[in-house]
């Protein structure tokens, strides 16, 4: 048995050495963007790496925060390729297989290991129990927080620089700008959509200098702008479950849910819905229609129309859809029709609205493009700069409105996070 004293020493010697080869190792990671991918990144990544989140917001994760209307839509139980667009790749088979990987009930197992309880409701859309967005940020705060992850608030990298061994990222604060050196970069800075949360596309100039390059971006999931002819009189009618269908070079989609008509077009989830479809394609000309009565067809209509003109001869053509739509809806249809009962049914169900454009990137959830897959390898990991990596939003990947952004922002980043563990190991 050796001497207690120097039992005492070997142990401080060992935890000594043990400190000189944890510093000797220590890497640094730096994340640009403290938002969903940027903050469940850093909460995966080992605690014997040194992880810095510069985020140019004064606080983490301010639009997780606001997400699903303040309760947090943060991820979908039906997650499918449909789910999936890229300006790019148009079948966008790589996103669709990452999110299987790293799929719904993965994201639901690691919310509910931070403590968090989820609940999907009847439309596959799972939220927080509490109905609470900020319980996903709070959790996520407090775990990289117990973890060591550094945070630099108030911190716009401004720069990308790649050296022989590792990058410099250049961060400008109020008090001026300091470079970090970091042996590993992951952008997680989002995309061009809503800048009210630091989110206006200027991240993108980061990574051109090292050979990236940007799809043309479009604001998705977005209210439409249309002509307003014939609906000028409808601002502010909700149609609770219409249908939206967009008709465009032989494909058809359509979306049920609420259509809000407005003073520019329209608004409501299922213009959102369709808006991820027709929003890179409004130049070539989409048709639109909505249905205002999805649960009867033309038929049943013509014959329930036809009946009431009989039992009303007197009711003005204009009245005569009352009962059936909401009396300002059943005007305008009248008067497009001219009073033709067999117009006015045709319209009922399948309404024209032309589309002009949308209320753009500052009103949209997402953007629909971004740098293309292609310039990343099955990691995430830059073509062009090794150790560099992408996750979220910034890709050139735009999910369907109903949580399929956030559970893209997790299956990115968790992908990413696993090829920095096998590196940092
Ligand atoms: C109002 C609203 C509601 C939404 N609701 C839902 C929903 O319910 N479900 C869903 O799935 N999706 C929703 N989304 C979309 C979803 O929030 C985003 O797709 C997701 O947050 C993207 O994650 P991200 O990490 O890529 O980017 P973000 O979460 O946008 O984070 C990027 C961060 O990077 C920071 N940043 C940018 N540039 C720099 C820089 N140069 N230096 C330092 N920091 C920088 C930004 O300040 C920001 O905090 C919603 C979006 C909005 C706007």
């Amino acid at each position: 048995m050796p001497p207690k004293k120097f039992v005492f020493f070997s142990k401080k010697f060992d935890n000594f050495k043990q400190m000189r080869y944890n510093k000797f190792m220590e890497q640094t990671i730096v994340i640009i963007g403290g938002g969903a991918s940027g903050l469940m990144l850093a909460d995966a990544l080992p605690k014997t790496t040194r992880v810095i989140i510069v985020e140019r917001g004064e606080r983490l994760g301010r639009k997780l925060s606001a997400t699903g209307n303040g309760q947090g839509n943060v991820t979908n139980i039906n997650a499918h390729k449909e789910a999936y667009f890229s300006v790019e790749d148009t079948r966008n088979s790589r996103a669709e297989s990452l999110v299987r990987e790293q799929d719904p009930t993965s994201l639901q197992t690691y919310f509910s290991s931070l403590g968090v309880l989820l609940a999907a409701d009847s439309r596959g859309r799972v939220y927080p129990t509490g109905k609470q967005a900020s319980a996903l940020t709070d959790a996520l705060r407090y775990s990289i927080a117990r973890k060591g992850v550094e945070t630099r608030l108030q911190a716009r990298a401004i720069d990308l620089e790649k050296t022989s061994d590792g990058f410099f990222v250049t961060v400008q604060t109020e008090s001026g700008t300091e470079r970090i050196f970091a042996d590993y970069v992951a952008v997680c800075a989002g995309g061009k959509a809503a800048k009210n949360f630091g989110t206006d596309g200027s991240a993108y100039a980061l990574v051109k200098p090292l050979g990236h390059t940007v799809t043309t971006l479009y604001p998705s999931l977005v209210q439409l702008k249309t002509d307003t002819k014939y609906t000028k009189t409808l601002k502010g009618i909700r149609v609770a479950d219409g249908v939206l269908t967009a008709k465009q070079k032989g494909q058809t989609r359509a979306e049920k849910g609420d259509i809000l008509f407005t003073e520019y077009g329209i608004s409501g989830d299922a213009t959102f819905r369709i808006s991820a479809f027709i929003a890179d394609k409004i130049t070539d000309g989409v048709e639109l229609t909505v249905d205002f009565l999805p649960d009867f067809s033309e038929e049943q209509l013509l014959r329930i129309v036809t009946e009431k003109q009989k039992t009303f001869p007197d009711l003005p053509s204009g009245e005569l859809l009352f009962g059936i739509v909401n009396n300002q809806i059943g005007r305008a249809i009248m008067k497009r029709a001219d009073g033709d009962v067999a117009s006015a049914v045709r319209f009922l169900k399948s309404f024209p609205l032309t589309v002009t454009g949308t209320l753009g990137f500052d009103y949209a959830q997402v953007t629909k493009g971004g740098i293309p897959l292609s310039e990343t390898d099955g990691d995430l990991q830059s073509r062009f700069a090794k150790n560099l990596y992408f996750a979220g939003e910034i890709l050139d990947v735009d999910g369907q409105c109903g949580g399929f952004n956030l559970q893209w922002a997790y299956s990115s980043a968790k992908t990413v996070a696993a090829a920095l563990i096998k590196k940092c190991k």
